[in-house]
């Protein structure tokens, strides 16, 4: 990092929703958080980790995480997002990305996830191989609005930071 060059810096960003669902677990940021619902999906439905993967994959230009991971595929049946977090973050190191700093927000109008972000941080730092400082976690109502207001799902954003380093 010390040869940065500020032309080498890429951005990206990421978007995900998930409806709810009853009687599944609510993963988020790789937690299981408690809640009496959790989100529909094909996956594990971690809607943070979804939107982080896009930032991450947005960033280096490569294509978006239905590319990668299809949801007509069964390998990726209710598969912990953690996993394929890991495996953007392999792609991203094949193609000399290095990982400066990531941001994500959740719409939610519950549960509360403050008391959670320090475990999220954990989880997605490591799998990142970053600070958990690097690692922004928030969340923020969608003041009863609209759908999400209403409860019917959760959306998330996030951005990324990277770095090209130079090819060996
Ligand atoms: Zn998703």
């Amino acid at each position: 990092m010390s040869h940065m060059n500020i032309l080498n810096l890429r951005t990206g960003i990421g978007y995900d929703t998930h409806k709810i669902k009853a009687g599944r677990p609510l993963m988020l940021c790789g937690v299981k958080v408690p809640c009496d619902f959790g989100l529909d999906g094909h996956s594990d439905a971690d809607v943070m980790i979804h939107a982080l993967m896009d930032a991450l994959l947005g960033a280096a230009g490569l294509f978006d995480i239905g590319y990668y991971f299809p949801n007509t595929d069964n390998n990726f049946k209710n598969i912990s997002s953690l996993k394929l977090l890991e495996k953007v973050k392999g792609l991203l190191a094949n193609n000399n990305f290095k990982i400066i700093n990531v941001d994500m927000v959740l719409i939610s109008e519950k549960p509360k996830i403050s008391p959670h972000v320090v475990d999220m941080k954990k989880k997605i730092s490591s799998v990142l191989q970053i600070d958990p400082e690097a690692v922004g976690i928030k969340a923020t109502t969608n003041e009863k609005m609209g759908h999400l207001g209403r409860g019917e799902g959760m959306a998330a954003y996030a951005t990324a930071l990277i770095y090209k380093g130079s090819s060996k």
